[in-house]
């Protein structure tokens, strides 16, 4: 799951983040009040931050013509012009796709004065099995262009999960960002707590980027988070119902909600072939012999270990509301599920949605003699298929490519 940038602030606050002042708003009065306050409090810029879970939006275009997804703003009447030209209308960023995103929701903040920008992150090094937190002098722009064109201009960290963090591992980031002094140790305990954020929270991914030395009205330089993301581990969920809370549904596909419902995890893709299948892996390699055999996934779809009636006939309807899709294989081994059980499920779900496209079921594993049978008797159209290849190249040819 992902939350919105406020969300983030909020949460990294808590663990003792400096975060700019501000306050989310759903509608323009709620941001000219906002912005009034901060201009009341004695700031010279504000600035108007449109909230979807992609990034890019700095450099996005609003799809009515609107530059910027993020604006900077003198005066309150700007902040409101901001907001009315992104509340309801849709952000188009590099990362959004050409469809874009709604936006929902704006931050209105009081605007740093950023002297320079940095990148810090911290994730699970996965080919290490350690925690990692990675930095760069070079913030503010694409990460992935710089780890593209300049790999050596990003630090990496490793943490022993065992120890955790040390005050040394800051010290070591904050001499690689070049900084010294009162600024160092700023760092030592601002990398200490995005750290802890990440850990508590059970987070996948804490992103800073920018992380800022900003300039105080006294003239200090302080270091700011000034953007935030953060994703979360679904599996860990349960542990925080206060970070559950933050879920936006207008951000995620209609589809893959529903399927949540029914347990089932579903992603859609752009293909033309659905594919029903028990495990990840077996989804997975599902989707590969589709492509294989020279057509494209509609998308991955695994209904778990021990799929009932109800999740396969939700699992169908899923499917079938995706416009593209042209054909179903259904591809499963039996191995804590009753292949018969499958087959009952998918004989109602064909009756009960009125299926007309081409089905191709290939079963396999346990009571996989009577899951045959009860598909052959059914009456239904279906085409069975012996092994994965074989239900691969059908469903390919009976789509037509
Ligand atoms: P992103 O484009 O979605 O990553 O959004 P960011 O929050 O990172 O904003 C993009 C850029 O806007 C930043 O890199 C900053 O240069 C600028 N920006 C954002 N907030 C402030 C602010 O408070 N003060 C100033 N001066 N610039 C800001
Ligand atoms: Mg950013």
């Amino acid at each position: 799951m992902n939350i919105h940038e406020y969300q983030a602030k909020q949460l990294l606050a808590q663990y003792g983040v400096a975060v700019p002042a501000g306050a989310a708003c759903k509608t323009v009065a709620e941001a000219k009040d906002a912005a009034e306050k901060i201009f009341a409090a004695g700031h010279k810029l504000a600035v108007v931050k449109s909230q979807i879970h992609a990034g890019g939006r700095g450099k996005g275009t609003f799809k009515h013509g609107f530059q910027g997804g993020v604006k900077l703003a003198k005066t309150a009447a700007d902040c409101v012009t901001s907001a009315e030209n992104m509340l309801g209308k849709t952000l188009v960023t590099k990362q959004t796709g050409a469809e874009g995103r709604v936006v929902g929701t704006i931050l209105v903040a009081a605007a740093e004065d950023i002297k320079k920008e940095f990148y810090l992150a911290v994730l699970l090094d996965r080919a290490v099995s350690k925690p990692l937190i990675m930095a760069s002098t070079e913030g503010g722009v694409d990460i992935e262009e710089v780890a593209e064109k300049h790999p050596e201009k990003i630090v990496k960290e490793h943490i022993d999960p065992l120890i955790g963090f040390k005050d040394f591992n800051g010290w070591k980031i904050a001499s690689a960002l070049g900084l010294s002094g009162d600024l160092a140790k700023q760092a030592v305990k601002l990398v200490g707590a995005v750290y802890k954020t990440w850990w508590e929270c059970d987070a996948a991914m804490v992103e800073i980027n920018p992380l800022c030395i900003c300039v105080g009205p006294d003239g200090k330089e302080k270091l700011i988070a000034v953007d935030a993301k953060i994703g979360l581990d679904d599996n860990a969920l349960y542990r925080h119902p206060d970070i559950q809370a933050m879920r936006d549904l207008a951000e995620e596909a209609p589809l893959e909600i529903e399927a949540s419902k029914y347990a089932l995890n579903y992603i859609k893709l752009d293909g033309s072939i659905a594919c029903l299948v028990n495990g990840a892996g077996l989804a997975m390699a599902t989707m590969d012999i589709v492509q294989h055999f020279g057509a494209m996934p509609a998308n991955f779809l695994d209904v778990g270990g021990g799929a009932s009636k109800e999740q396969v006939t939700a699992a169908f309807k899923i499917i079938l509301s995706d416009p593209n899709v042209k054909g179903i294989l259904v591809n499963i081994f039996g191995g804590i599920m009753d292949c018969n059980v499958i087959a009952t499920g998918i004989v109602a779900a064909v009756k009960e949605t009125g299926l007309k496209l081409p089905l191709v079921v290939r079963l396999e594993g346990n009571n996989v003699v009577a899951g045959k049978k009860t598909l052959a008797e059914s009456g239904v159209a279906i085409i069975n298929g012996d092994t994965m290849s074989d239900a691969a190249q059908k469903i390919v040819k009976a789509v037509g490519k």
